[in-house]
C-alpha cells in the first residue's frame, strides 16, 4: 500500500510513523522544518518560555521560602536561545523517526494533480491514499492597521527581539492568556482585549471568571465585551489599539500588539479542487474516519476544521490509518483533554455544565479547591479550583446515574493530573468507582478526589 502524507507536524509524522510500522510504503511531505507548528512555533517553544516564567516566580516569591539576598538578572536573549535549543533537540528526533524503514522524506510544497497524484517541486508522487495533514495559520482581522510592523502572530512573538515594556494581545483565548501570562512575568504590562463577555468564551464560565481573577492579581489588565476597531501609530512609533466597549470608544498604548484571535485551515497551495476535495472556509469537510468527499483521501488535524490540538492530530491519523486497514478503534472524539499553560495552568475534559444544559443533561456538580490540598500548601501554590460533573439520578441513556461526564479546574500541574479523568471517563467510570480508588498522599491529585469525596 502506497500512502502519501502532506504535511508533518504532529498530525502527520506520528501517522506516517505508525503507518511505516504497518508495512505501508510512505512518504511524507513538508514545506516546512518536520514537527509543523507544535514543535516549531506552538506549543513546544510556548512552553519553554512558560518554564522560564515559573523560574522567574519562584525566585521571585523565593523570601517566603526563606532564601534572601538573590541578586540575579534576566537575559531574554538567552531565553530565545534556549526555546531554540530545545525545538531543536527535538526537531532532530522526529528528523531520526522520519528517516525509518518505508518512509521516504521530501522538502516541498505539495498540490494535487488529480485524486492519486501530488506534485512536489515538478515531481509526480503517486499512491494509493493520501492524508492531508496541513495544519492551520494564524488569523488575523479585516480592520485597519492590523498588517502594521509591531502586530504579531503567535510565531513571530517567539522570536522578538527583547520584552515589550507595554504590549497589548487582542483576544482572550488559549493563545493570548499563555502569552499574556508569560510575558506579564517577563516584565510587560499587558493589556488583553477580548470580543466575548469572558476570557476563554468555550471553558466553564465559573473556571474563566477565577481565573481571570488570579491574572488580574498579577497585574495582567483584561477588557471583555471590547470590540476592537483599528491599530494606528503615533509620531514616536508608539501604537494605539482602538476599542469599543460599552458603547464607548476607548484605546491602549502598546509596543507591540499580538494578534490571537484564532486560526485558520491551510488549504491555499494544495489545489484541492484538481482532486475534487470539498472544503469551506473552515477546512476540509470529513466524516468520522476522517474520509473526505473522495473516498481515498483523507484530511487530519487543523486542516479539517475541527478540534485544533496536536494531539487530536496525532489521534484523528490513527483513526484513518484504522479505516485504511479494516481496523475498527476504540477511540473516543468526545473526550478530548485540553490545557491552557497560564500560570496557573487550566485543564479540561468533557463536558462543561452550559454543554449539559444545553443538551438536557441531568447533572451534578463537585467541587474542591487546591487551597485544601496539603501539597499546593507546602508548595505554596493555594490557587486552584476542580469541578468534576456527574450524570444526576434521572439521567438516561446513554448516560447512567453518577457517570463521569467532565472536569474543569486550573491550578499547579492540573495538565498532569486531569490524565486521570480522561482514563476514567474512557472506561465509563462512575463518581463511585472514582471514590474507591486509592491515590497516595500528599499529592495535587488528591484535589480530584475531594471533589468526588464531596
Ligand atoms: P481561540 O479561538 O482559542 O481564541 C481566540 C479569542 O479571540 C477568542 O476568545 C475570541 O472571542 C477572541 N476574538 C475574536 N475576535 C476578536 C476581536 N475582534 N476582538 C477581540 N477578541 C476577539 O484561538 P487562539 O487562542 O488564537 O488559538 C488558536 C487555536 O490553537 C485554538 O483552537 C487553540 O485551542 C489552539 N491552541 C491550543 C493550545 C493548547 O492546547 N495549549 C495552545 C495554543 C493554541
Amino acid at each position: 500500500m502506497k500512502l502519501t502524507i502532506i504535511g508533518a507536524g504532529p498530525g502527520g509524522y506520528e501517522t506516517a510513523v505508525r503507518a511505516s510500522r504497518l508495512g505501508m510504503e510512505v512518504t511524507i511531505v513538508s514545506d516546512g522544518p518536520v514537527g509543523g507548528t507544535c514543535l516549531n512555533e506552538g506549543c513546544i517553544p510556548t512552553k519553554s518560555f512558560c518554564r522560564n516564567a515559573e523560574i522567574l516566580e519562584d525566585l521571585s516569591d523565593a523570601s517566603a521560602f526563606g532564601i534572601d539576598g538573590l541578586d540575579y538578572s534576566f537575559d531574554f536573549h538567552k531565553v530565545v536561545e534556549r526555546k531554540n535549543a530545545v525545538v531543536s533537540q527535538l526537531r532532530s528526533g522526529v528528523e531520526f523517526l522520519l528517516k525509518g524503514k518505508n518512509i521516504t522524506l521530501k522538502y516541498g510544497k505539495a498540490s494535487f494533480k488529480d485524486g492519486h497524484t501530488v506534485m512536489v517541486n515538478g515531481e509526480e508522487i503517486a499512491s494509493d491514499r493520501i492524508i492531508i495533514a496541513t495544519g492551520s495559520y494564524p488569523a488575523s482581522l479585516p480592520i485597519p492597521g492590523s498588517d502594521m510592523e509591531g502586530v504579531m502572530t503567535s510565531t513571530e512573538i517567539l522570536d522578538i527581539e527583547s520584552v515589550p515594556k507595554r504590549l497589548c494581545i487582542i483576544g482572550a483565548g488559549v493563545i493570548g492568556l499563555e502569552f499574556a501570562s508569560v510575558f506579564r512575568t517577563f516584565g510587560s504590562e499587558v493589556t488583553v482585549l477580548e470580543f466575548c463577555k469572558d476570557i476563554l468564551p468555550r471553558f466553564d464560565v465559573d473556571m474563566s471568571k477565577r481565573l481571570k481573577q488570579c491574572l488580574l492579581k498579577k497585574g495582567i489588565r483584561i477588557e471583555t465585551s471590547a470590540s476592537v476597531q483599528g491599530i494606528s501609530k503615533d509620531d514616536e512609533g508608539l501604537m494605539k489599539v482602538g476599542y469599543v466597549k460599552n458603547g464607548q470608544n476607548a484605546e491602549v498604548l502598546a509596543d507591540k500588539v499580538l494578534m490571537a484571535v484564532g486560526r485558520r485551515a491551510n488549504v491555499g497551495s494544495l489545489n484541492l479542487s484538481d482532486a475534487g476535495i470539498g472544503f469551506t472556509a473552515k477546512g476540509i469537510a470529513v466524516n468520522a474516519d476522517m474520509q473526505t468527499n473522495v473516498p481515498n483521501i483523507y484530511a487530519i488535524g487543523d486542516v479539517n476544521g475541527g478540534v485544533m490540538l496536536a494531539h487530536v492530530a496525532t489521534f484523528q491519523g490513527y483513526r484513518a490509518l484504522n479505516h485504511i486497514s479494516g481496523v475498527k478503534d476504540n477511540i473516543d472524539f468526545s473526550i478530548v483533554p485540553a490545557a491552557v499553560f497560564t500560570n496557573p495552568e487550566v485543564a479540561v475534559v468533557g463536558r462543561t455544565e452550559e454543554d449539559c444544559k444545553e443538551e438536557g443533561i441531568d447533572f451534578k456538580c463537585l467541587k474542591s479547591s487546591f487551597r485544601a490540598n496539603g501539597k499546593a500548601i507546602s508548595m505554596d501554590s493555594p490557587e486552584g479550583f476542580c469541578k468534576v460533573l456527574i450524570a444526576g439520578d434521572s439521567v438516561r441513556d446513554p448516560f447512567r446515574p453518577g457517570q463521569i461526564l467532565g472536569c474543569h479546574m486550573f491550578g499547579a500541574h492540573s495538565s498532569d493530573i486531569i490524565q486521570e479523568v480522561c482514563a476514567l471517563m474512557n472506561q465509563g467510570a462512575s463518581a463511585d468507582d472514582f471514590r474507591n480508588i486509592i491515590h497516595a498522599h500528599p499529592t495535587l491529585g488528591e484535589v480530584l478526589q475531594s471533589a468526588v469525596q464531596g
